[in-house]
């Protein structure tokens, strides 16, 4: 569905559900993670980009203290008093959203209570981000229903720790950024340390394809945790042998590495590598975009797919597949895993004129390999969260 059927759906399912329109209504795009992987929590740099499909958070306040909350895509509601807004074990869906107002209570007292309807059109659980989505276009909704005056990375901060301590995911703050800083044919630039948050444009002729394998490895949680931990090691040999302060692999350059890694535990040495690596690719990936060379650009994602294939061993035989399939198919400037790994989706970014083709052939060249064809999606770099009713004057 699109974003505007899904706007007019939104309201519709609204009005059904409370008998009159909202008062407020936000949307909040998913994101796509282009270069830069896991470096957010090593204090590093990502590029990042809000996508053209996101979820719509209708609202209206009530005169009682009681909220109603209803997913509209599951016709699922919840009913909480608007002064404790605890986490839930069933409809974990809504902890997002009581995860914000829980957020949002610490900033400004909320009395009344509202009634709320969300619906969106970015798949769940495959990579995308409907979960910062969902925070973010709830977190907008509420901050302009109650008049709350919050700046965006406050905002960024609430979503963040609503998926911490209500939905038990530690997550960066990648998600909730990109959503909420995102630009309409621009990659969101942001420098993890100092949470300075840039857009560099890519270009309206540029498209990424999302090709999701669907395949997502068990265990994930404790790899992921042990790359974390692999980091940490390193970051703290470096800072025990390098001259200058180290307090995260972000101030460790390749040259560095190379001359400096005696001692370091050999797989933490490796993780440490593409961490390096993928910061020094972000930088040099924002100066291919000022020059204009998206060759230079795809280039950089292949390196940097290599780099978790080989160092960081976070790809799966499924996105290695992809990525080698993409370096053949006319059109297309570059691929790599996005996200987390062990699973999921790679992205390929291709000429608009080439898109539709280039998909084709990466969902057939799928299914020569494991059987069925994976599933692909053409998204452009698009605007972030926004207010959209009351529209703006
Ligand atoms: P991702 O963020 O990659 O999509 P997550 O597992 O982090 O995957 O978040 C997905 C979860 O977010 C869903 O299982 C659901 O609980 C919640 N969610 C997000 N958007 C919606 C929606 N439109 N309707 C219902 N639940 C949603
Ligand atoms: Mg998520």
């Amino acid at each position: 569905m699109h974003n505007h059927d899904t706007y007019d759906a939104t309201l519709a399912a609204f009005r059904r559900c409370y008998g009159r329109a909202p008062e407020v209504v936000a949307y909040a795009p998913g994101r796509v993670e282009v270069l830069g992987n896991h470096t957010d929590y090593n204090e590093g740099y990502v590029l990042s980009a809000a996508i053209d499909s996101g979820t719509f958070f209708a609202v209206a306040r009530t005169d009682a203290p009681d909220c109603r909350l209803t997913a509209g895509d599951l016709m699922r509601e919840v009913r909480f008093p608007v002064d404790r807004p605890e986490p839930r074990r069933d409809d974990g869906w809504a902890n997002y959203c009581l995860g914000v107002l829980a957020g949002l209570r610490r900033h400004d007292a909320v009395r009344s209570g509202f009634d709320a309807l969300f619906l969106g059109n970015i798949p769940l659980g495959s990579g995308l981000s409907s979960s910062a989505a969902l925070e973010v276009s709830t977190g907008l909704a509420l901050a302009r229903l109650y008049e709350i005056e919050i700046d965006a990375l406050s905002l960024a901060r609430i979503g963040q720790r609503a998926e911490h301590l209500y939905a038990g995911v530690k997550c960066g703050l990648l998600d909730q950024i990109s959503v909420l800083f995102g630009r309409q044919d621009m990659l969101v630039h942001t420098d993890f340390r100092t949470l300075d948050v840039r857009t560099v444009p890519l270009g309206r002729e540029i498209a990424l394809l999302i090709c999701n394998t669907h395949v997502k490895h068990a265990l994930v949680d404790g790899e992921y945790n042990r790359r974390r931990a692999d980091c940490e090691l390193a970051a703290a040999h470096f800072s025990r042998v390098l001259p200058h302060p180290v307090t995260a692999l972000r101030d460790v350059t390749w040259t560095e590495w190379e001359q400096q890694r005696q001692g370091l535990d050999e797989r933490a040495a490796r993780r440490a590598a593409h961490i390096i690596g993928e910061n020094e690719r972000v930088l040099e990936g924002v100066h291919c975009l000022a020059a204009r060379d998206l060759a230079g650009f795809g280039q950089l994602m292949f390196a940097s797919h290599d780099s978790s294939r080989n160092y960081f061993e976070n790809s799966t035989p499924e996105l290695d597949h992809l990525v080698d399939a993409a370096r053949g198919i006319p059109g297309v400037l570059g691929a790599r895993l996005t996200g987390g790994g062990f699973g999921g989706s790679v992205a390929a970014l291709t000429r608009l004129d080439a898109a539709a083709a280039a998909g084709q052939a990466l969902a057939a060249a799928y299914a020569a390999r494991f059987g069925d064809p994976c599933e692909v999606r053409t998204i452009c770099p698009s605007d972030g969260a926004r207010i959209v009713m009351p529209a703006r004057q």
